[in-house]
């Protein structure tokens, strides 16, 4: 038996009469870029969400960005945000012109709360926590430092498609929030895609005219802007899945309870926790264990793979070496970038991929006698 990490194929043969039939609906009309099918996408995932404005554009990075300018974040300012995620939340930051400001995680992944107000500082603007891994931040105390001090918060939704904090959706808590719909994101596209989303009229329309070269109607550019636009195959194809992102978010969490149950009482492995009142939409299922390398390689021999969300902190990577920071700034992030093992998981594993995962994992450390 060979377990994928993801299988999009797997997805896409599951769901391939709506999806072509939106596709070649599409190339039919010729609207590539805008049109019809990006309308009816901003529409349906505005109200799913139930937020005033959906902004569709190029990616998820792109989101960040274009929110970050259009707050007028630049050069001089600060941005807080946490030392363990994908690039795109501290880039995007450097992109504009400020500078991102690292703060640690907490035993659940997310950056730490508790330790972000002794990081404001006079030129401090913003804060963007990230859902890590699908499970919600403490994003209700940012809202009220935010508020508090004058900042804005900006949730990374790339990894959280519909998770909740108290029972309120994520990207529900800031000024804006951002997705992703990178093909292997809880709701992926067949390409790059992204979206920003906020109850906010003025901020909305701008970030919408700045991912069109500042432009709302052709030709009159108010601003010189990007081009970060939503494709209209990629819109088709994500309002052929957005019916299914809450099925599959429990077909996800019912892997990660069959993980939790088969492998609770092997030594040696730390399971993921949920902490009270965050839900977890599982985009990834990440363990830890003092020999992730050896474990690795283990389940690669039995084609099984997996991943490393992510392998070196933010603030220790090359890219980051001007903030001269260390490991002893950010210990929790330092520490489990080296323990940290994403097992497969998508909505489509079925059973026996479970099972053969669960027992490769026990016969490598019963093998190790631990
Ligand atoms: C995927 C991801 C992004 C960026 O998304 P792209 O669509 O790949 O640009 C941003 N932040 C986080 C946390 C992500 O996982």
């Amino acid at each position: 038996m060979k377990v994928p990490f993801v299988d999009l194929r797997a997805q896409y043969e599951r769901y391939k009469d709506s999806i072509d039939a939106a596709m070649q609906s599409v190339i039919a009309s010729s609207s590539f870029i805008g049109g019809e099918a990006v309308r009816r996408f901003e529409a349906e995932f505005a109200q799913a969400y139930g937020v005033k404005h959906c902004i569709p554009c190029g990616n998820g990075t792109d989101a960040i960005y274009i929110v970050l300018r259009m707050l007028g974040i630049g050069p001089g300012d600060e941005v807080i945000t946490t030392a363990l995620s994908w690039i795109s939340t501290s880039e995007t930051i450097s992109q504009a012109g400020a500078t991102p400001v690292f703060v640690d995680i907490d035993e659940y992944y997310c950056i730490d709360v508790e330790q972000v107000a002794a990081r404001i500082s006079p030129r401090t603007r913003a804060i963007i926590p990230v859902h890590l891994y699908g499970q919600a931040a403490r994003v209700e105390v940012l809202t009220e430092l935010c508020n508090s001090r004058g900042l804005h918060l900006i949730e990374d939704c790339a990894q959280a498609h519909f998770s909740a904090r108290n029972s309120r959706r994520v990207g529900m808590y800031g000024r804006a929030a951002t997705f992703s719909f990178y093909p292997g994101k809880n709701l992926g596209a067949y390409g790059d895609a992204g979206a920003i989303v906020t109850n906010d009229d003025g901020l909305a329309e701008k970030c919408r005219m700045y991912a069109n070269h500042g432009a709302m109607v052709k030709h009159q550019h108010e601003m010189e802007g990007i081009n970060s636009r939503l494709d209209g195959l990629q819109a088709a194809v994500l309002s052929a899945k957005l019916p299914h992102v809450a099925r599959w978010t429990l077909e996800r969490q019912a892997i990660a309870d069959a993980y939790n149950a088969r492998l609770a009482d092997v030594d040696g492995i730390e399971l993921p926790e949920v902490r009270a009142g965050s839900s977890h939409v599982y985009h990834l299922f990440v363990i830890q264990t003092d020999d992730r390398d050896g474990l690795r390689s283990f389940l690669a021999a039995r084609g099984i793979e997996t991943g490393i969300h992510y392998p070196t902190a933010l603030p220790l990577l090359e890219a980051y070496r001007r903030l001269e920071m260390s490991p002893a700034d950010i210990p929790r992030a330092a520490r489990s970038t080296g323990r940290i093992l994403s097992l497969p998981i998508f909505p489509e594993m079925t059973e026996s991929m479970i099972d053969f995962v669960c027992e490769a994992i026990r016969d490598f450390f019963a093998a190790r006698g631990s």
